[in-house]
Order: structure tokens, then sequence, then C-alpha cells
């Protein structure tokens, strides 16, 4: 069976859509599966919406959160559940295309355990977005020594793939990145962006920049080794400024040299604040990890067994 996971974020009018759509293509290839939408907190009728189909299709199940957890707490939260032996994970828009769930299930079935989704190309994305994407991209792929740059969170993977995941103790994850990061064999298949169908997207600038500080500093250490090197080029620094004065001192002109004095307290002192801050940064994540708090919680479950 293939158990496909949906996240959901005020998709109210996008899950009737998305289970008839999703249903249809895998009951047209002749796949058994389970639909398993995970409402993230949402604020409008999502929950109902999932109930609904969940009583119209036997294979629907829900899962609702307690508030909003992000996306990555409901994919994993998604895996936990799921009960497949090969799982799927899928926006709740329709811009990754069920279409192609049956090639990467047959994929599967010839033997790889992970079917990435790569992006053929980007979809409408303005101008600013696509750039800030590329080097987020570009950063977290040197982080990894790997190409995440056309990666998402359209995947198959087989049974074991999903428990190697789900067994990790972290909460602050990132589905794209770990999936590549657990290895097993690997297939690939393109896919074009689709328009969004219903709705709006789920993400600000602010929301999308917070993303992408917490997921580059989960899989990189590159901030604070950056505070060394910044420390060790000071020191050059203030060697060569410290011969330089002794010698003017020395020579009998020491007197003038205020601007200096007051240009270099100002730079150390903002480099000094600046790296504490990106130690700060990291101390911040070691302690969300410590409290070892669940990465989400589930209030309520419909379909399935727990109809
Ligand atoms: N989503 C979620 N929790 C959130 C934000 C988004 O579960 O806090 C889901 C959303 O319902 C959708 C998917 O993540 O199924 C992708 O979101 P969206 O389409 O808004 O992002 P975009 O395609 O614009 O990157
Ligand atoms: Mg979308």
């Amino acid at each position: 069976m293939l158990s496909v996971v949906i996240p959901s974020f005020n998709e109210e009018a996008m899950i009737p859509i998305t289970a008839r759509t999703v249903a249809g293509v895998l009951a047209g290839a002749g796949i058994a599966c389970e639909l398993l939408f995970v409402d993230d907190g949402s604020k409008d009728g999502t929950w109902k919406a999932i109930q609904t189909a969940a009583a119209e299709n036997p294979a629907v199940r829900g899962l609702r959160f307690s508030r909003n957890f992000g996306k990555e707490a409901a994919i994993f939260a998604g895996l936990e559940a799921a009960r497949g032996q090969a799982v799927a994970v899928l926006d709740c828009d329709l811009q990754h295309p069920p279409e192609k769930l049956p090639e990467m299930y047959r994929l599967w079935q010839e033997g790889y355990q992970v079917v990435e989704g790569v992006k053929a190309d980007r979809g409408a994305e303005s101008g600013l977005h696509a750039a800030a994407a590329r080097s987020f991209y570009a950063l977290i792929s040197r982080a990894m020594r790997l190409d995440l740059q056309d990666s998402s969170d359209y995947k198959l993977m087989d049974r074991a793939v999903v428990d190697a995941l789900t067994a990790m103790p972290e909460r602050g994850v990132f589905f794209r990145a770990l999936s590549y990061w657990v290895g097993f064999r690997r297939a690939e298949v393109r896919y074009a962006v689709q328009p969004r169908a219903a709705g709006q997207s789920k993400w600000s600038a602010r929301t999308l920049i917070r993303y992408a500080f917490a997921n580059l500093s989960a899989f990189s250490s590159a901030p604070m080794q950056l505070v060394t090197w910044l420390g060790a080029f000071f020191c050059v620094f203030a060697l060569v400024l410290g011969v330089q004065t002794l010698v003017r001192l020395a020579l009998g002109h020491a007197a003038e040299g205020f601007t200096t004095v007051i240009l270099l307290i100002l730079i150390s002192a903002g480099l000094i604040m600046l790296s504490l801050g990106v130690i700060g940064f990291y101390i911040a994540r070691i302690y969300d990890e410590i409290k070892g708090r669940p990465r989400s919680i589930v209030a309520e479950r419909c379909g399935g067994d727990g109809a």
C-alpha cells in the first residue's frame, strides 16, 4: 500500500479537490493507497473538509494538530502515522502534480528507495524570491556537499527510509535535506511546478527567512567558524597597526590618530557583538533541542480506525 502524506494549512478549498484527484490518479493506476491529511492547526474549515473527505472515502485519514507547528512538523507527523510500505509526500495545493505518483511508484517497485521529485522549473516565482531561494539552496548545498538546488518536498520513500527518518530525535527537522542525508538507493523524477489550484501561499517573506536561517544552522556550523576567521583576520590587522603605532611613538610624533582609534573601537565592538549574536543563535538551537519537546501535538484523528 502507498501512503500519501499531505500537509495542509488553511486549505479548506483544496482538500476535496486534492482528495479526489490523488485518489483518482492512484485508482486509475491500480495502486492501493491511503491519503493522510495532516491539518497543521488551520484556522479555516480544513478539518471539517478532511472529516467530510474521510466519510466519503475510507482511504482518507486525518490528523489535526493542536496548533500550527509548521510544514516540516506536519510532514514528520504524517510519516509517523503512515502505514504503507511506500510513503509519498505531496503539497495540498496540487503544485506537485499527482500524475507523477504512478511513475514514482514504478521506480520504487524496481527497487529504488527514495524517488525524488525534481523541479524542472521553479514555476511562477517573483525575481527577488527566486534569487533568495537560489542563494539559500546554494548555501545549504555547500554545507551538505550535495546539490539541493531543484529539490522539493515531493518524494516517494520506502518503509526503510521512513523508519530511518522518524527514528531521528531532532526537533528542528528539515525534510528536504534530511531525506538526502539518510542516503539509500535514489532515483529522480522531473516534474513541472503547477500553479496553485486554489487558496494562496502560506509563506510570508518573514517566515521564509526564519525558515532559511533555522535550516542552514541545522546543517552547518560555518557561521561560527566565520567568527574564528574574522578574529584571526583582526589579530593580523592589530599586529600591523600595533607595530606602526610603536614606530610612530619612537619617532616622537604619536599624538594624532584619534580618528583611527574611534574607527577601531566602533569596528571591533560591532564585530564582537555580531559574533556573540551568531554564537547565541546556535546556543538557542541547542536549548531548543535539549528541551526535548515533541515536534508537534496531535489533537484529533479521523478516518481509518479512529473514525
Ligand atoms: N503548509 C503547512 N504548514 C504551514 C505552511 C504550509 O502544512 O505552516 C502546507 C500547505 O498547506 C501546503 C504546503 O505546506 O500543502 C506548501 O505550502 P504553500 O503552497 O503555501 O507553499 P509554496 O508552494 O508557496 O512554497
Ligand atoms: Mg504551494
